[in-house]
């Protein structure tokens, strides 16, 4: 299959090793690396074969990448080997039975290639996160959940198994029943356990490609929570857009959108005639990094102002394509130059559901220190899944996109973080970038039992990443 055509950063090579710099999506703290991008299996194995026996800068170890849609230092290694699995892409294997369908696929396939190929087929990858150019190893690496996870959990709970290539380059072929310690240490892992090549999942039905959106406004915080909680069950699929700066009796006003894939018999007009559209790729792309400064907190007030009002107060039953309403900022290819040179930060936690306090709270701070952020989304998670990494947990999760640069924000986001793990929360590894540590152990109680489990699948501790690093993984 066709890589999509947005840039991932820098180039590796199709043959041998090309030292490249790497960043996260946040283009924030680049590092350098010898990039490999194997076509077979046997090349993968070859690359760790190759570190282990004393290659290039093996007390660096190896990092796995897929498509560098985590934000910050997840899929990158300072002086270390960095395996591009995007050139193992293939679709192996589809088989339809009774309304179920299990797609096989080399886990460097993008969630983009995949749609393209199932959903005129009749089917659609049962969870997606906020952006399709992701690849599958990456989806299970970090146990990705979509706006249906109060429904359906997140991506791992839909792997029938996994084929991994562990330290020593040994394969196991591994699902949440024949080997459920390792499969749950490896979904959320971070690619920390092995090298993922090949996945089996279970696909959702649909009708058409397109949503049946339905779009309300909440007046303030307590309105939004309240609206989310008592109707979420009612939908496959929700999310809140949440202005952080609006301040007083407006203070977290936000925008719900929730949807269900489209009957074939509610299409109508245009929608008819494209039943089964699909996206080619990114439809604009930005020139390069744009000036410092755009981003300041009087735009983002004025953007947040003219989406809040854009938004209707209540609609229901749109016609959206699926790229618009899971997939919005995908149609500008390299959206993430509008922060310029210096980058930007995601900021991700959950906190359990009756600690809306903290979340409050963390508003509250955020907004008195003027962070400019019109990228925030709150979504109440459902129950929490197996893996000893994952993030999800019963709860309500924030994601904001910060500028990076801005005075004083590590010591604000540090005092976050505290409150967070305080309240039983926990910060989400594929979003981060800047997080301590110490905190780790309070986010993840079960740190331990997967450090055990990642011990037994690579005992000389080959997979290694910046952020491994960091936070002593
Ligand atoms: C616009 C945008 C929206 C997003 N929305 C969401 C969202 O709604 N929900 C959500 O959960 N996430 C979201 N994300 C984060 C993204 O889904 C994850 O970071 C995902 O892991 C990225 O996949 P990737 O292929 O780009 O992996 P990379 O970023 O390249 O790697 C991510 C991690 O997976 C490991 N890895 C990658 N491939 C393999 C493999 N084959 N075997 C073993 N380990 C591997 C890497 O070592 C690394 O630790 C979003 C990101 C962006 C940019």
């Amino acid at each position: 299959m066709s890589e999509p055509p947005v840039s991932r950063g820098p180039a590796a090579s199709d043959a041998g090793l090309t030292r490249s710099l790497l960043t996260g999506w946040g283009r924030t703290a680049a590092t350098a690396a010898r990039v490999l991008r194997p076509s077979t299996v046997e090349q993968v194995r070859d690359a760790l074969q190759m570190v282990r026996a004393g290659g290039p800068a093996p007390s660096r170890g190896v990092a796995v990448r897929g498509l560098g849609r985590s934000y910050g230092d997840a899929a990158q290694s300072a002086g270390g080997t960095v395996v591009d699995l995007t050139g193992l892409d293939a679709v192996r294997d589809l088989q339809v039975r009774e309304g179920d369908a299990l797609l096989t696929c080399a886990a460097g396939a993008s969630l983009h290639d995949l749609l393209r190929l199932l959903v005129p087929q009749g089917w659609f990858v049962p969870v997606t996160p906020g952006t399709r150019y992701v690849t599958v190893g990456g989806a299970i690496a970090a146990d990705v959940h979509g706006k249906n996870h109060h429904r359906d959990g997140s991506f791992a709970s839909h792997v029938e198994s996994l084929s991994l290539l562990d330290g020593r380059g040994e394969a196991h072929l591994i699902g949440p029943q024949s080997d459920p310690e390792a499969f749950w240490a490896t979904a959320g892992g971070m690619g920390l356990t092995g090298v993922i090549v090949e996945a089996t999942l279970r696909l959702l039905p649909v009708q058409s490609s397109w949503m049946l959106v339905d779009t309300e406004r909440a007046a303030n915080l307590d309105d939004l929570l309240d609206r989310l909680s008592s109707r979420d069950h009612l939908y496959r699929y929700s999310v809140a857009w949440i202005d952080c700066l609006a301040t007083g009796r407006s203070a977290g006003r936000g925008v719900i959108t929730r949807g269900e894939h489209a009957p074939a018999d509610a299409l109508h007009g245009r929608a008819t005639a494209r039943a089964w559209a699909v996206p080619s790729g990114p439809l604009v792309s930005l020139p390069g990094p744009l000036p410092a400064g755009l981003l300041n907190r009087a735009s983002v007030a004025a953007f947040n102002e003219a989406w809040f009002r854009k938004a209707p107060r209540h609609r229901a039953g749109e016609l959206q394509p699926f790229p618009r309403f899971f997939h919005p900022l995908d149609g500008v290819g390299d959206w993430n130059a509008v922060y310029g040179r210096r980058g930007f930060l995601q900021y991700q936690f959950v906190v359990p559901i009756q600690r809306e306090d903290t979340l409050r709270e963390v508003l509250a701070r955020l907004r008195g220190a003027r962070v400019p952020s019109f990228l925030a989304v709150l979504k109440r998670f459902g129950p929490a899944d197996p893996g000893p990494l994952s993030f999800p947990r019963p709860g309500w999760t924030l994601a904001l996109d910060i500028p990076a640069g801005l005075p004083g924000l590590a010591g604000l986001l540090d005092e976050c973080d505290l409150l967070v793990a305080e309240a039983g929360g926990a910060v989400y590894l594929a979003k981060d970038s800047r997080m301590r540590p110490e905190l780790l152990s309070m986010m993840y109680p079960r740190l331990e039992e997967w450090k055990g489990t990642r011990d037994r699948l690579d005992p000389d501790r080959i997979f290694r990443t910046d952020l491994s690093r960091r936070l002593n993984l």
